[in-house]
């Protein structure tokens, strides 16, 4: 696997190609498990060639704290990719992402207004702004985006469909721990006592669809909350049944065929989001 640093080298190799030169990418914030593992095989599978990214986006992060204690560990995650079939990893410095001041603005009306984008202000022009320059750098046909992150994987599309229309986004199943909690790499952070609680959400989740027939989305809100606030979730940013299309919170379930249930809490000082399919 090739492993690159700075935007010439990766255009180098890039300009090289010849041939079929299908790319697939998975951009990444390092710190890998196997639901970015998940993403890359996906890609292997698809294209010819796998590129992956690592790059903590300070623009994306606004919470200091947060982007001081993200965990790294390049060494680890740079065999993880080899072994998963990878082709390309490109890690490049905050000074190759950002030479110069930046002052791109992004909006996404209806979409970043709502759950992450409500509470993370800026969050997503940070996200719009570092997966455009890593497209533009990168050059793939298709990227590959966890449903875990089911706000920003929506989006992305949105932000190819505007300017990359070039690019296929394709969206991947959560992969989870075996009690269901989303993997997610800032799960390391969780203390072994509080990670014993940390798959309410997820248990709470699946009871969600079975309180369907006798509840409205909003009493179900209600009555997750409590129960995350019960099972010592600190705090609990939102509980939220939105259409899975549209993002537009639910106030009937006829109000759409596609309803999904989105989760953002804090347990022992680490924010956790999980989201699933209301079936
Ligand atoms: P991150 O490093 O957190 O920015 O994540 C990089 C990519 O991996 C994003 O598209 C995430 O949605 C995806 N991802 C993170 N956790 C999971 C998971 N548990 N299952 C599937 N995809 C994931």
């Amino acid at each position: 696997m090739l492993v690159f640093r700075s935007i010439h080298e990766y255009s180098e190799w890039r300009n090289g190609l010849s041939g079929d030169v299908s790319t697939g990418f998975v951009p990444t914030m390092g710190f890998l498990h196997a639901g970015h593992i998940s993403l890359v095989k996906a890609s292997v599978k698809d294209c010819k060639y796998t590129v992956a990214s690592i790059f903590v986006n300070p623009v994306q992060f606004n919470n200091k704290e947060d982007l001081d204690k993200y965990p790294r560990d390049e060494a680890n995650d740079i065999e993880l990719l080899e072994k998963a079939g990878c082709d390309v990893v490109f890690i490049p410095s905050v000074e190759e992402m950002y030479p110069d001041e930046v002052n791109e603005k992004y909006e996404f009306p209806g979409l970043d207004d709502v759950m992450e984008g409500a509470f993370r202000p800026g969050h997503f022009n940070g996200v719009a702004i570092v997966v455009s320059r890593l497209f533009r750098i990168i050059r793939p046909d298709v990227s590959y985006f966890g449903k875990k992150d089911y706000q920003q994987y929506m989006i992305v599309k949105e932000l190819a469909r505007r300017e990359f229309s070039e690019i296929n986004i394709i969206g991947i199943e959560t992969v989870r721990e075996e009690d269901g909690l989303a993997m997610s790499s800032r799960n390391v952070r969780l203390s072994e006592e509080k990670r014993e609680d940390a798959d309410m959400i997820f248990q709470l989740m699946k009871r969600a669809n079975n309180l369907k027939v006798d509840f409205s989305p909003k009493e179900i809100e209600a009555h997750m909350t409590t129960m995350l606030s019960n099972a010592g979730f600190e705090k609990v940013e939102y509980v939220c049944i939105a259409n899975g299309d549209t993002l537009k919170p639910l106030k009937n379930w006829s109000d759409t065929d596609h309803a999904r249930i989105f989760v953002a809490a804090w347990l022992d000082n680490v924010r956790l989001i999980d989201n699933m399919e209301l079936i």
